[in-house]
């Protein structure tokens, strides 16, 4: 059944015009789907009744429910576990900084690539959301903080997001869309694991949204021992086709580094990032690991990361330290996770 939650206007007018509808349905039933959010056709009271009960028989709006929520007593990121129709679940997080709300969100129900830093890629991979599921998603956690703003979207929840390609464009274009739910490109960022073909497709799509690479090793050896996907595709791939998109949309990549002790915090570590971030406009987030269940892993001490932060500055300016968010409430940055025996 088709989810007009997924579809964009000029699809809407499409299948509408295809019903012997005139063309202004689809503006209207656009504005009950993204801006008032309804979850059936019989609140669309603009439309026909026939219309409506039509499209109750033929079509679908998907819709999240809300089934768990925590808060973290720290920094205040909240964690929303939702359900689908089909009793999947996963997890969406709210994050604060500077009285402004961004939400992570997911865009597959697992992973198929493994990190081995990373809850979900723990999980191993259950499915792909659709667009309308994505675009579902992000309008949970408007209502979830509403009357608070949701500021910004960072594509970084579970799963890949260039692993699903088509509906986390698709979603990001409704979000972005003034019919849709009107947020700036520029205040979206898509994060990938270094999936190349992804990176050089969004490259192509002349949008404004930023791109983030999880990147967390300085070179190919290290990268494919922790980030099975660097076996798939290598580190001078990757940033070759870093470096493509930062020709051809003009924008700046974040790198993103998850320090992992005795594993990618060494000085020699810190030099070989700073020699990479020459080649590439860019600039890096550095974050301490977050722990997970049965972790291998841990963060380093404090001393360390301030050593490897000031030695990486002599060559990198633009590097941000990111503290953990949501550590208490499993939120933060390879956390996300959905349980098997929660569904
Ligand atoms: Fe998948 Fe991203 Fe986790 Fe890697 S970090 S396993 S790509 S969700």
């Amino acid at each position: 059944m088709t989810d007009l939650r997924g579809l964009a206007l000029d699809e809407l007018e499409h299948l509408l015009t295809s019903l012997g509808e005139p063309r202004y349905r689809a503006a209207q039933v656009a504005e009950w789907i993204f801006k008032h959010a309804v979850a059936d056709f019989d609140a669309m009271t603009n439309l026909p009744k026939a219309l409506r009960r039509r499209l109750a028989t033929e079509y679908g709006l998907s819709s999240a429910r809300p089934v768990g929520h925590l808060r973290s007593s720290i920094d205040g990121t909240e964690k929303l576990l939702l359900e689908f129709a089909d009793g999947t679940q996963i997890e969406a997080v709210v994050l604060r900084d500077d009285g402004r709300a961004t939400g992570c969100v997911s865009t597959q129900v697992g992973c198929r690539f493994g990190c081995t830093f990373c809850a979900t890629g723990a999980m191993g991979f259950v499915r792909d959301l659709t667009a309308g599921e994505i675009v579902e998603e992000i309008l949970a956690l408007r209502r979830h903080l509403a009357p608070e703003r949701l500021d910004n979207l960072v594509f970084m929840g579970m799963g890949e997001p260039f692993d699903n390609y088509d509906a986390t464009l698709a979603a990001v274009k409704i979000a972005n869309a003034p019919w849709g739910l009107g947020i700036g490109a520029r205040r979206m960022t898509i994060s990938t694991a270094g999936h190349v073909p992804g990176i050089r497709r969004l490259a192509g799509e002349g949008m404004q949204v930023n791109l983030a690479v999880s990147l967390n090793a300085p070179d190919q050896d290290s990268r494919a021992r922790i980030m099975p996907i660097a076996k798939i595709y290598p580190l001078p791939l990757l940033l070759e086709a870093v470096r493509e998109f930062t020709r051809a949309t003009g924008r700046m990549v974040t790198f993103e580094y998850v320090l992992l002790e005795g594993v990618n915090d060494s000085p020699e570590a810190a030099d070989r990032l700073g020699d990479l971030t020459q080649e590439v406009p860019c600039k890096v987030n550095l974050i301490c690991y977050n722990s997970i269940e049965d972790a291998i892993y841990s963060a380093p001490p404090d001393d360390v990361v301030r050593r490897f932060l000031s030695r990486l500055r002599r060559c990198c300016p633009t590097v941000v330290r990111r503290m953990s968010r949501g550590s208490d409430i499993a939120a933060g940055c390879g956390q996300l996770c959905v349980r098997r025996d929660r569904t």
